[in-house]
């Protein structure tokens, strides 16, 4: 005896429309996606208030296309894993999990000043903190946690290691480098580069140069 799989589609629309009002909110959006018969039969809209987005985002992070992505509550995209902190990507605000719907990523954090600067966070398993002044998130180079500010990169030797602002030493932390990125060597090699450069012509017209900083690309 062979067996006989009926699916949605083989159903009479009766039937159909029966059991498609049993599905959620964004199981009915997914299945409108999937078939242009069912768009015309099923009675919903695409999702529109901020609650209805991100019920559908919910859902759709748990699928297996989307493993790779998040929700955030705030900004109601899914996104990439580094777009959030560590900390809201587990336990309680993890996938499926009760306080997921509140999760929120980096951007959206510094946006609405959950993350201040001076607050040190765990991103892709390395730390990072906002600056204050420039608002940056410093994930390398030195950071004073006193100004709650990066530093420049090279700040003068007789400061010895102290904020160049506060002057204070041991509230400096030291991010570390950038991994394979940048190096002392290499910038002395670029500037005695641009030395040569300059001695046999190598460098733009001063038109060329005017022009560019003109339009403050200097
Ligand atoms: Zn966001
Ligand atoms: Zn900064
Ligand atoms: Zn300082």
């Amino acid at each position: 005896m062979g067996s006989i799989t009926t699916t949605l589609l083989d159903l009479p629309t009766e039937l159909q429309l029966y059991i498609i009002q049993f599905l959620d909110y964004p199981s009915s959006v997914a299945l409108l996606q999937t078939n242009r018969r069912f768009r015309t039969i099923v009675p919903i809209e695409p999702p529109t208030t901020g609650e209805q987005k991100l019920s559908y985002l919910l859902a759709m992070e748990l699928w297996p296309k989307y493993t790779h992505l998040f929700s955030c509550n705030i900004c109601l995209k899914l996104r990439a894993r580094n777009a959030f902190a560590d900390k809201q990507l587990r336990a309680r605000r993890g996938k499926g999990h009760i306080e997921s719907g509140r999760r929120f990523c980096l951007d959206c954090g510094c946006c609405h000043r959950m993350y201040q600067p001076g607050h040190f966070l765990m991103v892709g398993g390395q730390e990072e903190v906002l600056c204050a002044i420039c608002r940056e998130r410093c994930r390398y180079g030195r950071y004073c946690t006193y100004c709650r500010m990066c530093e420049p990169l090279f700040s003068p030797d007789e400061l010895e290691g102290r904020c160049a602002r506060c002057r204070h030493k041991d509230l400096v932390k030291d991010l570390g480098k950038p991994p394979g990125e940048f190096q002392i060597e290499d910038m002395l090699m670029a500037m005695k580069m641009s030395e040569f450069e300059d001695i046999n012509g190598f460098i733009g017209s001063p038109e060329w140069f005017e022009e560019d900083i003109a339009h403050g690309n200097f």
